[in-house]
């Protein structure tokens, strides 16, 4: 996949794996590229790339990619491969002939955090215009949609605080429910170059991650925590800020919403969010917690960085809040060094949820149920808009199953491997009349797709991603696209079949509309991002050349709120039949459901997807590193290798979900987030027993 010989000429671009954005020059001979090297004036990466953005981009040329579109009547017929014009006519038709039968509802559509901020924003255009409803969501549903909800209800802005730069000015860094060493490695190392510098580390996590004693590097504090327990491991910590007088009483009588205050400061003083009293929950003891939140409030700068191991809990959206609660309890928010920072999975999971790919909101975080707002893009896209929210994922799949949601557009997203309860998720598919897939590959959810539209990888079209600093940079064409157009030129033209014309010429064109009609991007444009390299939104009259940190002198919403976090234990408890709690994650040659990293060289450091137990379950259950074991949930059960891995407590177990052989989604169950059905993956009570190879 890659093309032996010197480069004559180079294009900047941005990595399609994770939400570190790092900038890389891709070194072209001709249209091929030759090698990817990590660009030295990135800011987000200042020259630092790791083993996925550097070396795991040759599945853009793989043998696997299909080039051709392809229908099928019903999903045991045989692909049949068609022209563009073909393809594009049939799905409109079908979509068209489901909403006269079975009403304007019954079709949707999924966007992706893959895909750049013009490819989301278009879908969620074509959705609400073309088919006239609001039934699209986007994959961030199932990652940090409690990221979402928790930060603009507490601040009032659904983002990051912060540039990943302003680690370097951290005193104290909490890691809660993230793994950067493997999950994000550019940022990893920066925080770890902090550390050595001499800035202290909080590590809260159920599994013993490389930051608690890995290479180089040794956490202060290891807050190892039961799965579910995190709400109950906020409520403590801020306890004893609160009760030991340690309070940021100045910034909070000035920044904070008074009577929100004085509310949670009485709930979180009860005795019962005590460390003493939570102990049995969390399993962390007393002492540790007390320590960790003393050094937290008092040891300087102090900044919180979180990913997935927060937010897809059944209390996600709780977490974020409590964690926000924490930060402004200390004045820990509003200048470099400190903030709360969800660390976001994908490439663009800040850009997708920021275009409007949520059921109730429209670009720019704005409530579909707005009329000035609303009545704003009906004007610009001239339509009427349905002031009700869609279907969000998990509804589409319960809709499809009474037999009211039919059609589905599935722009980048593999949504029988990436979702929870694989098995409720096909079952939903396979009862659809038309499922159109856009991707590169034939990946899981093909299988009950009726249209394939072959999709275009980042090295062959223009764009924009937004990193998890908020921080858009630009996606640069290196190559033409391989099945003849880029995915959002196959967004117009099923627009334009379906009635509805969108008129771009280019990508650009689509980035002025989004800056036209959302407050935060109103003065982001190509030209801007060329000359600055990268801009962080807020970037408008108010901020001409962007925003690093957010929240400065007031929060977003005005006054910080502080929200009441009542703990409530996991539906997943461990039972006699399933004793132990799995959680998953991902490690660092790997990314994601592994459609792209599988397809690479990464995959020789990483075969299979295994299980990591603790000595004390494996020896109760005879079980070695190597051997097959199964393990089942209320939702099904699967087979995996073990690992005997003293990362685990007892009691806990993990996995990682890279590979669909491993079958990982399909024991997590259908449990999820109160406020905004993100998947409760960290948390399903299994049993683990040996089993014959399979
Ligand atoms: Fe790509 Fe993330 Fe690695 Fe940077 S840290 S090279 S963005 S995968």
């Amino acid at each position: 996949v890659t093309f032996a010989g010197q480069p004559e000429h180079s294009v900047i671009t941005t990595c399609a794996y994770c939400g570190v954005g790092c900038s890389f020059k891709a070194e072209m001979k001709g249209s091929q590229v030759v090698r990817m090297t990590p660009y030295k004036n990135g800011q987000a990466n200042e020259g630092h790339a790791c083993v996925k953005g550097r070396f795991a981009w040759g599945y853009a040329t793989h043998k696997d990619r299909i080039t051709k579109p392809m229908i099928r009547a019903k999903i045991t017929d045989p692909w049949r491969e068609v022209t563009w014009e073909e393809a594009i006519a049939y799905a409109a038709s079908e979509f068209r002939r489901i909403q006269a039968q079975h009403g304007r509802d019954s079709v949707g559509g999924i966007t992706s955090s893959r895909c750049t901020n013009e490819e989301t924003y278009l879908v969620q255009k074509l959705v609400r215009a073309a088919f006239g409803n609001n039934n699209v969501d986007t994959c961030a549903r199932v990652c940090h949609s409690p990221t979402g909800y928790g930060l603009k209800t507490t601040i009032g802005e659904s983002a990051g605080t912060q540039t990943f730069a302003s680690v370097e000015h951290a005193d104290v860094i909490m890691v809660i429910g993230a793994n950067p060493t493997d999950g994000h490695p550019v940022f990893g190392s920066r925080l770890k170059r902090r550390l050595r510098e001499g800035a202290k580390l909080i590590v809260v996590d159920p599994r013993r991650i490389d930051l608690v004693d890995g290479p180089h590097v040794k956490a202060d504090y290891h807050l190892q925590l039961r799965p579910g327990a995190n709400v109950a491991l906020v409520n403590a910590l801020a306890h004893t800020i609160v009760t030991e007088g340690l309070l940021a009483e100045t910034f909070i009588a000035e920044r904070c919403e008074p009577l929100a205050f004085a509310q949670w400061r009485a709930f979180i003083a009860q005795q019962e969010n005590s460390p003493e009293a939570t102990e049995q929950i969390t399993g962390v003891p007393a002492a540790l917690v007390r320590e960790a939140a003393r050094l937290y409030a008092t040891g300087g700068n102090a900044a919180i960085y979180y990913g997935l191991g927060v937010t897809e809990h059944a209390q996600g959206s709780t977490m974020v809040m409590g964690i926000a609660n924490l930060a402004m309890a200390t004045g820990n928010i509003g200048r470099e060094g400190v903030g709360v920072n969800p660390l976001r999975g994908q490439n663009n999971v800040q850009g997708s949820c920021d275009m409007g790919s949520f059921p109730h909101e429209l670009p720019g975080y704005r409530h579909i149920g707005g009329d000035e707002v609303r009545h704003q893009f009906e004007a610009a896209w001239g339509v009427t808009l349905q002031p009700e929210p869609g279907l969000r994922i998990p509804n589409m799949f319960d809709a499809a199953l009474d037999g009211s949601f039919k059609g589905l557009y599935c722009q980048g997203e593999d949504i029988v491997q990436s979702d929870p309860d694989t098995q409720h998720v096909a079952a939903a598919l396979a009862s659809m009349e038309c499922i159109v897939v856009q991707d590169i590959f034939l990946n899981e959810t093909a299988k009950y797709a009726h249209v394939f539209l072959p999709g275009s990888s980042f090295l062959e079209k223009d764009g924009t991603f937004t990193n998890a600093e908020r921080r858009i940079s630009r996606v640069r064409r290196v190559m033409p696209p391989l099945a003849g157009y880029a995915d959002w030129e196959v967004t117009l033209m099923l627009s334009r079949a379906l009635g509805y014309e969108m008129d771009y010429a280019n990508p650009s064109q689509i980035m002025d509309e989004i800056a036209r009609l959302t407050p935060t991007f109103h003065g982001v444009s190509y030209g801007l991002i060329d000359r600055l390299g990268s801009v962080q939104w807020p970037c408008n009259e108010q901020a001409p050349e962007g925003t690093p940190t957010m929240h400065v002198d007031e929060f977003v919403r005005g006054k910080g709120r502080f929200v009441i976090t009542q703990f409530v234990a996991s539906r997943e408890k461990v039972t006699r039949r399933y004793p132990l709690l799995l959680t998953t994650g991902r490690i660092l040659s790997q990314y994601n459901v592994g459609a792209q990293t599988r397809r690479t060289e990464n995959s020789r450091w990483h075969e299979e997807d295994r299980l990591e137990i603790h000595h004390h379950d494996a020896e109760e259950r005879g079980i070695k590193t190597g051997d097959w074991v199964g393990i089942e949930s209320r939702a099904g059960q699967t087979v995996l290798r073990a690992l005997v891995s003293e990362r685990m407590q007892p009691g806990v177990v993990y996995t990682t979900f890279h590979f669909p052989e491993s079958g990982a989604n399909v024991i997590t169950t259908d449990s999820s987030d109160w406020a905004t059905n993100c998947p409760e993956y960290k948390v399903t009570a299994v049993q683990v027993q040996p089993v014959q190879q399979p």
